[in-house]
């Protein structure tokens, strides 16, 4: 059997929830029993996220290969099996720079180069790539970034155009839009819908279904009303009303049936679609009765999307522990002195890069030291805890991280060629999985109740090593360490609940099926803190 393509675009607005529409469509597929490869294109011109503000783009997701991509990604981990590596996301600008390279070299032999052929084989050759993922897929879906009449996203429109009028049989567009209640007149409105698919009519695509997202559910004579305009039949509209909880998005879709259609229009196998274990998570979610309160101390806190991985990962933990998940929101920025911390049961330190809100997140990690209150560092968060325990108990006053004080007395943060008085090796980050072992009978090692683990890393500042007696001797457990390099990859303080910073990035390995054992005893702990503050 030749592999199918179904290709997702939206309409109308972004932040429609394409990536969770994509993720839920691909874990229904795969209830089917299918294997799905899933790519996400992104119209921007940088080579990557990498390098852009959290404000900007959200979070980073970082992939086992070391990819620094796009945080819709995250989505396709939380809710699939999908393999998901550096080829499962492409940018315009990685596709230009692919194309301008070739160019330099020679390879068009003295060709004009042109956005058509050049850009769209490029793009179609990064789709056809996925067939070859070592999962053997049934499916390839391909999610379209952007609002279809974007400049940016005509390529990518044009190279699926092309994608269709080469094997027909093959593909499948589905399209979600908008379709917004306008107040004032008591109705909705299916117009900017009819909009979008003119937009993509003119294009050349035709799409074969529409997914409506919508604040409510539609009656029948608005989807027949799209289902005449737009020239899908009626069964091919499909809604998508707001939900209390994303985790629901498969289960809205499922009992409209989206994937007996979808299998329907691909001639794919015809077995109902079975997520049996999804759903027991979120019947486990729904009967939680207790409830935790973790303070994240941070600085992108406008921008939810900065912390992306780190919220959900919170979230799992929390249903595993049976138990709702409160967030408070710290601003590190705005923290001055212990007064302005609000009371939580647990606090999570999370990723971050330079000097704004670093004394706050040192002043929120001394308190839960010195209060036995859960804590969590993450990546940043880790360094923190590093620098507060080295001023504090080892007394070095002005201990600080390089990153934020070149020339303090105890760089007990630092870059690795500055450790080792090396030229600096052109500050690239550490980026991807790496193997680290555990010290047996600590926290970690409670935690994940095995001795080797595979982590995600994305930073340039390490534990400086040689410090570590001192800490050790007073009371720091270094728990983990890089199997190869022995870098220092976890912390915990020893007379404490529950004190652990991680250098790596956990978050990225959590799914609501799966959560991440740090995340589950982390809540564990801060639920035991709670009980305590209650008796
Ligand atoms: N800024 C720190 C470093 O580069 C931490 C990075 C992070 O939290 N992702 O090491």
């Amino acid at each position: 059997m030749s592999e199918k393509f179904i290709f997702i675009t939206g309409g109308v607005l972004s932040s429609l929830g394409k990536g969770l529409t994509s993720a839920s469509i691909a874990k229904l597929l795969e209830g089917k029993g299918l294997k799905v490869a899933i790519l996400k294109l992104d119209p921007y011109l940088n080579v990557d996220p990498g390098t852009m503000n959290p404000y900007e783009h959200g979070e980073v997701y970082v992939t086992d290969d070391g990819a620094e991509t796009d945080l819709d990604l995250g989505h396709y981990y939380r809710y699939t099996n999908s393999p998901l590596g550096r080829t499962s996301n492409a940018t315009s600008g990685q596709i230009y720079d692919t194309v301008i390279k070739r160019e330099r070299k020679g390879d068009y032999l003295g060709k004009t180069v042109q956005v058509i052929p050049h850009v769209t084989d490029e793009i179609k050759s990064r789709i056809r790539k996925l067939t070859q993922s070592k999962i053997k897929p049934d499916v390839i879906m391909v999610e379209i970034g952007g609002t279809v009449g974007d400049i940016e996203s005509q390529p990518f429109l044009e190279a699926i155009r092309q994608f269709r009028l080469e094997q027909p049989q093959n593909c499948l567009n589905i399209h979600l839009t908008y379709v917004p209640y306008l107040p004032s007149c008591g109705e909705v409105k299916t117009k900017p819908t009819q909009h979008s698919i003119q937009t993509m009519r003119g294009i050349g695509i035709i799409p074969d279904m529409i997914v409506c997202r919508c604040e409510q559910a539609l009656d029948k004579d608005v989807i027949n009303k799209i289902s005449l305009f737009c020239s899908v039949k009626s069964e091919w509209v499909f809604e998508l009303p707001d939900v209390d909880n994303v985790y629901q998005v498969p289960l809205v879709l499922k009992e409209q049936n989206l994937d007996d259609s979808i299998s329907e229009f691909l001639s794919l196998n015809k077995k109902a679609s079975n997520i049996s274990a999804w759903e027991k998570m979120l019947a486990k979610q729904n009967n939680a009765k207790k409830t935790v309160t973790i303070g994240v101390v941070g600085k992108y806190l406008d921008h939810k999307d900065a912390y992306k991985s780190v919220l959900e990962a919170l979230l799992h933990g929390a249903i595993e522990n049976d138990s709702k998940l409160k967030l408070e929101f710290l601003e590190a920025d705005k923290i001055k002195s212990i007064k302005d911390l609000k009371k939580c049961d647990g606090y999570l330190i999370p990723g971050g890069f330079g000097n704004r809100g670093y004394s706050g997140k040192v002043l929120a990690t001394k308190y839960a030291r010195e209060n036995n209150i859960p804590c969590f560092g993450i990546c940043l968060g880790m360094q923190v805890i590093v620098v507060e325990f080295a001023r504090n108990i080892l007394g070095f006053e002005n201990a600080h991280t390089t990153e934020v004080d070149l020339s303090t007395d105890h760089p007990v943060i630092s870059l690795l060629a500055e450790q080792n008085h090396t030229e600096d090796m052109g500050g690239t980050m550490r980026l991807g999985a790496y193997e680290c072992k555990l010290k047996t009978d600590s926290k970690a090692h409670k935690a994940y109740s095995k001795k080797k683990i595979s982590e995600r890393h994305r930073h340039r500042y390490e534990f400086n090593s040689t410090y570590t007696k001192e800490f050790e001797d007073n009371g720091l457990v270094i728990s983990g360490k890089d199997s190869k390099s022995d870098l220092c990859e976890i912390v915990e303080v020893k007379d404490h609940p529950w004190m652990v910073g991680v250098q790596f990035h956990p978050e990225f390995q959590s799914k609501p099926t799966e959560p991440h054992p740090l995340f589950t005893a982390f809540i564990n702990a801060s639920l035991k803190h709670a009980q305590k503050g209650k008796k």
